[in-house]
């Protein structure tokens, strides 16, 4: 009797998946029932149904983004950062432009066409100085893309970067949920301020990425369906997503990491969503996992973002404890990577990656 209750149950849940890779959306009661119905066997099933359809839009292509970790200051104070204002103990630093054109043109030689430009929102870093860098690195290297992640900022800094040659822009939303914002953040952040930066930065055409972590505090299946709906409706070109990990000198340092599990969950279920989505696997993901990126490609994902900050600052970019180090200091671990790929059947892409054009 129980068996044939759990197939009933399975097979209700098999039919909501189908139902949101034919429609990419789905009402809130579904999502809950597939957020609650999570079970080791659904996740099997959801990867297998994302993996096929990350590979019909890309084959057997993963691309490659090199992040460049620019200043670790940062004027907010975001409840699970390790570089939040408030942590007097951070190591502070701030690149100098010709350190960040090097480590870009360090990552072009080794092949990368996507160059990463993250950061604090740093108020000693200048907006219109930042707008120059960008276009540097556009002369330098006509065949890049260039996306900037520097958290909230007025329309007119957002244009500036744009008319620069910035092509895309990383802001995650965090959460879609107003309340579980509001503890995430102390109360001059809010949602609805996230929110029409998003807005922004879609109407000055970037190809805009939003996203969240997983198992962050106070996250329920209620406000993860708030944001897989955000998701649907706003349609991000990118998403990412990971797991929440502690820093021990912030306020959540004795909260719980988030689910491997359930980020590969989640990751599958985005990949339905969003088809042709630019999903990574995250750093966090491959923090918590020695595995973690393999199983975010087997989940759907299509993105790695190795890190070509120069190496005597990486430490000092600590938003979480015990980050994993996927530093390419040399042409040789560069290799390494691009054959551990291959080993499990990717190809690097060599061209910008961009989010495929409608047909
Ligand atoms: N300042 C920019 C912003 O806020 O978008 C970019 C840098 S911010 C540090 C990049 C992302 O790191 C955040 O969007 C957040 O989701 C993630 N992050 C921060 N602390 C984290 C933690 N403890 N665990 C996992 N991810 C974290």
């Amino acid at each position: 009797m129980k068996d044939q209750e759990t197939a009933v149950s399975s097979g209700k849940l098999h039919d909501l998946l189908f139902r949101l890779q034919a429609e990419h959306a789905l009402p809130r009661a579904a999502w809950l029932e597939l957020l609650r119905g999570h079970t080791p066997a659904l996740q099997a099933k959801t990867a297998e149904l994302a993996f096929s359809v990350r590979e019909k839009f890309y084959g057997n292509k993963v691309y490659l983004r090199g992040l460049v970790e620019f200043t670790s200051y940062c004027r907010n104070n975001c409840y699970y950062c390790g570089i939040r204002a408030g942590n007097a103990k951070a190591e502070r630093y701030r690149l100098t432009e010709s350190e960040i054109l090097s480590a870009c043109s360090h990552g072009y030689e080794l092949g990368f066409r996507t160059m990463v430009l993250q950061g604090g929102e740093d108020p000693g870093f200048d907006d219109d100085h930042l707008a120059r860098i960008v276009g540097q690195i556009k002369k330098l290297h006509p065949d890049c893309a260039v996306t900037l992640s520097c958290g909230e900022r007025p329309f007119e800094v957002y244009r500036r970067w744009k008319e620069a040659g910035a092509d895309r822009y990383l802001l995650r939303h965090e959460s879609a949920n107003a309340e579980h914002y509001s503890k995430l953040h102390p109360a001059g952040q809010t949602l609805a301020s996230r929110m029409e930066c998003l807005q922004m930065l879609r109407e000055l055409h970037y190809q805009t990425g939003a996203g969240f972590m997983v198992g962050s505090p106070f996250q329920t299946p209620e406000t993860l369906a708030d944001d897989l709906i955000f998701l649907s409706e706003f349609r991000p070109e990118m998403v990412g997503i990971g797991p929440f990990i502690p820093h021990c000198d912030t306020p959540f340092a004795a909260e719980h990491a988030g689910s491997v599990d359930l980020t590969l969950y989640l990751l599958s279920l985005i990949r339905l969503m969003l088809p042709k989505v630019l999903l990574p696997a995250t750093t966090a993901l491959a923090t918590l996992d020695p595995d973690g990126r393999r199983k975010g490609f087997a989940a759907g994902a299509n993105v790695i973002m190795p890190n070509l900050s120069p190496p005597e600052v990486r430490e000092k970019y600590s938003l979480y404890n015990h980050k994993a180090h996927t530093g390419l200091e040399s042409a040789d671990s560069f290799n390494a990577l691009i054959q551990s790929l291959a080993g499990l059947g990717f190809n690097a892409g060599s061209d910008r990656g961009d989010y495929p054009q409608e047909q």
